[in-house]
């Protein structure tokens, strides 16, 4: 038995749950949240804003978004979220300009507004300072308050299993619907009580969401780019709620995660694009493990939005108290070497067991990259070259048109987008 370094109390699972004690074995010990240089984060902020994703590898996306629409039964699926999630985020949109609808107590309304996420059905729910220094760039006008209350929801356990499947794919679109109807509803509540409440809808990120995660104590940064909550790990969509109300702050939490990644690397081992890294480097002032986004994005585009790395996570399928108290016993990673944990099948190319990896041809992990305007520059440049340097009529019409797309795209980017906050 390893020797138990510290415990974590966390609410239990459920809105009327027992408390869960998590002990973290001394050897897992690291730090509070996640190793930082701060003043490297602030530099990097300041002289490298972040931008989202969905305006920086605009091309990629549209190219993948093609791809997966050649899917039948996944292009329906994604028209129909796109319909019904639009009220969600048009609505959320509007949230920092809706005054009180009553007065405020002066009292501190931390747990009224902690227990009245959970009785949502928020599996998690931490408060800390809103950190523009993770704010998007074309975001940094609309974030009014000063104190952000981080959530998860939980996504459904079975069809999370079945990962990459249409199944999960729906109920992937529906957690993000169901947990932004509900933020909503908690905005009204903390209008209710005198203040104001800013919905940062899960489908139209203001930011990258993660670092404040880990701030509020709701989980720790996984190897695979996830937040990893105690209960549920990765399998849970975050969004945030800004707000002026009269709390108190949560604090970051030493959950063994940091350091447990290194030892199990179970998503590392499994990912079908080598997307993951083995080893932590520092980047932007964390010190984390890199997704390589260039090797994720083919894989996410042809296999139904792949999420292998959610998948096969131990503390997703058992939850941290189970992980920890496991390895604690025999030094072990729960599941590990498991056809039932590491297992997975690709449609079209079968199942992959336990040390098994697909085989992709030449050309898979060429895709477009940069924003769209960059993406219509490059294409506009290999043509003429091609043309022995001559640039013609017919190429300068295909440039304007495809420039013209861009720029209508990039008026348009804030709308309707994917999370992209895992991708920090
Ligand atoms: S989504 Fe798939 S390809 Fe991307 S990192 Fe996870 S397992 Fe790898
Ligand atoms: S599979 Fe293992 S290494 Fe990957 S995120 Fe989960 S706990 Fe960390």
């Amino acid at each position: 038995m390893l020797k138990i370094g510290h415990e974590v109390v966390r609410p239990g699972k459920g809105a009327n749950d027992a408390p869960v004690t998590i002990g973290v074995p001394e050897e897992l010990e690291t730090v509070p949240g996640i190793p930082t240089n701060q003043r490297e984060v602030d530099w990097y902020a300041r002289e490298y804003p972040i931008e989202t994703m969905n305006i920086t590898e605009r091309a990629s996306r549209d190219w993948a978004n093609a791809l997966r629409d050649q899917h039948v039964e996944m292009r329906e699926i994604r028209k129909e979220h796109d319909k019904l999630n639009r009220s969600l985020i048009m609505a959320a949109r509007l949230t920092g300009d809706l005054e009180p609808t009553d007065e405020p107590t002066g009292e501190d309304v931390t747990e009224l507004i902690k227990t009245r996420a959970r009785d949502l059905g928020f599996v998690e729910v931490g408060i800390t300072n809103f950190d523009i220094r993770y704010i998007y760039q074309s975001k940094k006008d609309w974030v009014k308050f000063p104190h952000v209350i981080c959530m998860a929801y939980e996504q459904d356990f079975e069809p999370t299993q079945t990962i990459p499947s249409v199944d999960a794919e729906i109920v992937h679109s529906s957690t993000y619907r169901t947990e932004g109807a509900a933020s909503l509803e908690l905005g009204n509540y903390i209008r209710s009580l005198g203040y104001r409440a800013q919905v940062h809808s899960p489908n139209d990120n203001t930011g990258a969401y993660i670092p404040m995660m880990v701030a509020a104590g709701i989980g720790q940064l996984g190897a695979c780019g996830y937040l990893l909550t105690p209960h549920v790990g990765s399998r849970c969509r975050i969004m945030m709620i800004t707000t002026d109300a009269n709390v108190s702050y949560d604090q970051p939490v030493d959950y063994g995660i940091h350091a447990f990644c290194q030892v199990c690397q179970v998503c590392v081992n499994r990912c079908p694009g080598r997307a993951l890294m083995r080893d932590k480097i520092w980047w932007r002032g964390i010190e984390k493990n890199k997704l390589y986004f260039k090797r994720c994005r083919p894989v996410m585009a042809r296999y139904l939005g792949c999420g292998i790395c959610m998948k096969v996570c131990p503390i997703q399928k058992y939850g941290l108290k189970a992980t920890m108290d496991h390895y604690a016993a025999t030094g072990q990673v729960l599941g590990k070497g498991t056809h039932d944990l590491e297992g997975y099948e690709l449609e079209g190319k079968g199942y992959f067991g336990p040390g098994e990896l697909p085989i992709f041809e030449g050309g898979f992990f060429d895709m477009p990259h940069g924003d769209a305007g960059e993406w219509a520059f490059d294409q506009f440049k290999d043509k003429a070259r091609s043309q022995g340097g001559e640039v013609t009529d017919e190429l300068i019409e295909q440039f304007k048109a495809e420039m013209s797309r861009a720029m209508s795209l990039s008026e348009d980017n804030i709308a309707m987008m994917d999370q992209d906050s895992d991708y920090i």
